[in-house]
Order: C-alpha cells, then sequence, then structure tokens
C-alpha cells in the first residue's frame, strides 16, 4: 500500500519511509506519485492544516493511494500559544531564526524563567483511499532558553530546553529528538493506527 507524503521534502519521506518497515506501507513522495500542488494552508489549526494538505493531495492520486500530510509550530504559553500554526512565517517569511527569537524574547521580558513554558505540536493528518480521515498530535514540552545553544535539528531547536534531559532539542542527536519529539510521537501513533487497519 503506498502512502503519499504531501511535502517536498524528500529527506521527510525518507524518514517516515523508515518508520513504516514492516507495517506494509511504503511512503512515496509527491514527486513519485506524479503529483504538483500549490496548496494554500488558511486552516485555523495544526489539524485543519494537516486536513487542508492531504485533503487536495488526495484529490490528486490515485484511487488505491492513502495520503499523509503533517503541520507543526512552536507554541508559547505565555503568548497564548504563538507563534503557533504561523511559526514558519513568524516575523515574516523571510526573517532570520535569531531575529524571530530576538522578537520572542522581547515578547516574553516581563514574564519569569518558571512562566516561560512552550510545547512543540505536530498534527498529522491521513486520508484513506475511500477519501475518509484521521488526524493524531504528538507534543514535545519543554521551556524557552535566552540564549541559543546546539548546532543539530532546525527552527526553534535552540532555544527549545528540555528540562529532562538538560539539553535543548539542537543539542540532542537526531535519534534522541525523534525519541521524543512531537513529530516522532504523531508518526508513531499514526503508523499504530495504519497498523491496525490492515
Ligand atoms: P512544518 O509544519 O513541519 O513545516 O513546521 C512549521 C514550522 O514550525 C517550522 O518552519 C519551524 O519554524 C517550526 N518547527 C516545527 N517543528 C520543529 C522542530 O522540530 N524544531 C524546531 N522548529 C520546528
Amino acid at each position: 500500500m503506498r502512502l503519499v507524503i504531501a511535502t517536498s521534502n524528500e529527506d521527510k519521506v525518507r524518514e517516515i519511509d523508515e518508520i513504516l518497515e514492516g507495517t506494509g506501507y511504503k511512503a512515496v513522495s509527491m514527486k513519485e506519485a506524479g503529483i504538483k500542488a500549490d496548496i494554500i494552508e488558511d486552516g485555523k489549526t495544526f489539524e485543519e492544516n494537516a486536513l487542508i494538505k492531504a485533503n487536495a493531495v488526495h484529490a490528486l492520486a490515485k484511487s488505491d493511494d492513502y495520503v499523509m500530510a503533517d503541520d507543526s509550530g512552536l507554541c508559547i504559553d505565555a503568548l497564548d500559544g504563538a507563534p503557533g500554526i504561523y511559526s514558519a512565517r513568524f516575523c515574516g517569511e523571510d526573517s532570520t531564526y535569531p531575529e524571530k527569537f530576538a522578537r520572542i524574547f522581547e515578547m516574553l521580558k516581563d514574564v519569569p524563567e518558571e512562566k516561560r513554558t512552550a510545547r512543540f505540536c505536530c498534527a498529522i493528518a491521513v486520508v484513506r483511499p475511500d477519501g475518509t480521515s484521521f488526524t493524531v498530535r504528538g507534543e514535545c514540552e519543554g521551556v524557552l532558553h535566552e540564549k541559543p545553544a546546539g548546532e543539530n535539528g532546525f527552527g526553534y531547536d535552540p532555544i527549545f530546553y528540555v528540562p529532562e534531559f538538560g539539553m535543548t532539542t539542537a543539542q540532542m542527536p537526531p535519534e534522541q529528538k525523534n525519541s521524543i519529539s512531537h513529530r516522532g510521537r504523531a508518526l508513531r501513533m499514526m503508523v499504530e493506527k495504519l497498523s491496525k487497519e490492515k
């Protein structure tokens, strides 16, 4: 069974395919499935955006393909969940991450350290060949550290500190981050659900 991943990121497809090993599903990229789509993500939640993407690709996919899409971001409690679904665009599409970090800590300047809690969230939507769908959500709790640390990962990882491990997600080797990350958790939930359907 093919699972078309609604992304142009081939690394993501490879990573998901590894997690799917032994389940009977094979992850394929949109390119491999011959699908081109420019999708406007105008949902209000991670789940809505993931469903918008997965449904748009499902409409173009072969009739027996499953489709999966994800949407993720950083939610800061003291900022009412911002930047949330706007994480990539926070401070404008062209701003750098150090600029985003500076803006966040400017906004948090009156918030005491113990209240600087945050979580990474990831929603995954799967659309089945018959058009029915389900979503799962993975989360990873942490606190924000004003001084960026670590070279691994991407995005907000250098300021996302996980107290249990005493380091930021940018300081973790990839396997360690995958084992606790929002995306890793959501992917494992998705795989468990898909495995039960076979
Ligand atoms: P996407 O939905 O996976 O493309 O993620 C949207 C944005 O959320 C990214 O561009 C990052 O800014 C942020 N983000 C999502 N996941 C992570 C993560 O694991 N580490 C750091 N930033 C993340």
